[in-house]
């Protein structure tokens, strides 16, 4: 296999219940960058802006395979930030794991190699991101990939629909929203998606209902 000597800087690794996405509740190992170009106002995972340690992907691949699981997310930080998130996407799925990619809708999708599914977080304006997002790559989102809004209140669920409208997110992929935890009650956010008619996934943060929602590592 080639590319098992690149190296990453790899925040942590560990084995949970998927808690987001179309694929909450399955069993799924984490593979958690370091590094982000974001600073979202809500962030729950700023430990990962900087610490971590250098691992090869054979070292990667070794620790992974401890967990008995073919699932697979790679997230952050921003793992696109790291050039080698690329070689390690292709590595994996390589060797037959199912791959989900966790991205920002900041970072240009066109090296992301087919196979993986792409799960991908446009910043609604309480993230205090909402300048960052790169609307270009919706070009890159496959029918398997998924778009997720996080919703800190009524004005982003508002700019959210404009957006799946304006671009047509609904017809490419499943649409997700979540709230932001603790700000957006369930009850209302469900209402609105009830409203407004459009096929919007609700979701909520899973592994923050399993655990605290203060735990690393879940
Ligand atoms: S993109 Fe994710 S990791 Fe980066 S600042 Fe925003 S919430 Fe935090």
């Amino acid at each position: 296999m080639d590319n098992l000597n690149t190296t990453l800087k790899i925040n942590e690794i560990f084995y949970s219940i998927q808690g987001e996405s179309t694929y909450a509740g399955l069993p799924c190992v984490f593979i958690r960058l370091t590094g982000c170009n974001l600073r979202c106002t809500y962030c729950d995972t700023e430990y990962a802006f900087y610490d971590g340690d250098i691992n090869n992907i054979e070292e990667i691949l070794s620790k992974i395979g401890e967990f008995p699981c073919n699932l697979v997310e790679i997230t952050g930080g921003e793992p696109l930030m790291q050039p080698n998130c690329i070689p390690l996407i292709k590595t994996l799925l390589d060797a037959d794991y199912a791959v989900l990619l966790e991205t920002s809708g900041s970072i240009d999708l066109a090296n992301v190699p087919e196979g993986v599914v792409k799960i991908v977080d446009f910043k609604c304006p309480s993230s205090g991101m909402e300048k960052k997002n790169l609307w270009s790559i919706i070009t890159n989102i496959n029918p398997e990939d998924e778009i997720k809004f996080v919703i800190g209140h009524r004005e982003d669920f508002d700019w959210a629909v404009e957006k799946i409208q304006l671009y047509g997110l609904d017809s490419r992929c499943e649409v997700l929203m979540s709230p932001v935890h603790e700000s957006v009650g369930y009850e209302t956010l469900s209402k609105w998606i009830l409203d407004s008619g459009l096929s919007i996934r609700f979701q909520i943060q899973l592994h923050k209902h399993i655990w605290s929602p203060e735990s690393r590592g879940v």
